[in-house]
């Protein structure tokens, strides 16, 4: 702490002030990212264990920045939120997915992304999203898009009506994360979902305890009763995958199939397209 001339103390010492300093360096090196082609996506596997085979990817935004080095989405996703250039950064890994889905045509697989919830209540966002989707002349369920309860809380009716456009489009939509936010089952009966995604915290536990075992059945069984798929997120060891697909959930990501990888890694994972 400093000594100010009338001898009282001010809150300011030095590890406070390089703090402040980081951040703001941080968020000045964010906004460039893109410019500066360090913002990139990586892709992780979604994989079918019914049909054995990769059935999508989901886009992941990760961030290297010379100084700073890699930084984790939970820092800058928030960050950029807290700062709009979540728009920015939004529309960057929104092209990247549909490019991605493009060069992976004919392969059957649906590319999904994740939309930030102050992303979604923008005005002319659905409307930016269709002319992409458009553009790159993507066919029926080759995308998805990645929500999360908590950008629904605000208005639901509004976001019910904007994601009834997509579905028109063929565009798929994921309800992320379930099980963490609040009234989800308000969410299954009023919004157009066609998949649940489990979250990992769930996952996390199902090996040993029995009532993360049971909640994992409820979703199966309600997402079943709803005509929606159900994807299991963090699987990261066989006996928890063993412990998903008996609770009939029999679609996984995780570090057990795979960690998000760079998009040149994805063609050898993938090996040759199957001759239909
Ligand atoms: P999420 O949407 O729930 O994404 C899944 C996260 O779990 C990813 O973390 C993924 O790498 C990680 N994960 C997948 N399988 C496993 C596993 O088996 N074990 C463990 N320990 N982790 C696993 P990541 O890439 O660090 O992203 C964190 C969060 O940041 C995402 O959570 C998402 O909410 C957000 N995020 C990432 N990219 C974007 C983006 O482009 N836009 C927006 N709005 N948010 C993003
Ligand atoms: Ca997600
Ligand atoms: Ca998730
Ligand atoms: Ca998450």
């Amino acid at each position: 702490a400093k000594q100010t001339h009338r001898g009282s103390y001010v809150l300011f010492n030095e590890d406070h002030g390089n703090q402040i300093d980081r951040q703001f360096r941080l968020e000045r090196a964010l906004k460039l990212s893109i410019e500066s082609d360090e913002l990139l996506c990586y892709f992780q596997p979604q994989y079918d264990c019914n049909s054995e085979r990769i059935v999508g990817f989901e886009t992941l935004a990760r961030w290297k920045n010379a100084e700073f080095g890699m930084i984790p989405p939970s820092q800058f996703i928030p960050m950029a939120e807290k700062s709009g250039f979540i728009k920015e950064l939004g529309r960057h890994v929104m092209e990247c997915t549909f490019a991605f889905a493009k060069s992976m045509e004919g392969r059957g697989l649906t590319v999904s992304f994740n939309a930030s919830p102050m992303e979604l209540l923008e005005v002319n966002y659905i409307d930016y999203l269709i002319s992409r989707y458009r553009f790159y002349g993507l066919s029926p369920n080759s995308i998805a898009i990645e929500i999360t309860e908590s950008s629904l809380m605000e208005s639901l009716e509004k976001i019910t009506s904007k994601l009834q456009i997509l579905k028109k489009q063929g565009i798929q939509i994921y309800l992320d994360d379930f099980g963490t936010g609040f009234s989800s089952l308000t969410y299954l009966k009023t919004l157009p979902i066609d998949a649940i995604k489990i979250d990992k915290s769930f996952i996390d536990e199902i090996v040993t305890k029995d009532v993360e075992k049971d909640i994992v059945l409820m979703i199966v069984g309600l997402a079943r009763r709803l005509n929606m798929e159900v994807i299991a997120e963090g699987v990261e060891t066989e006996e928890q995958l063993n412990c998903v697909t008996r609770a009939g959930c029999h679609l996984i990501q995780g570090y057990f199939i795979s960690r998000p990888i760079c998009q040149s890694e994805v063609l050898p994972l993938l090996g040759q397209p199957k001759k239909q």
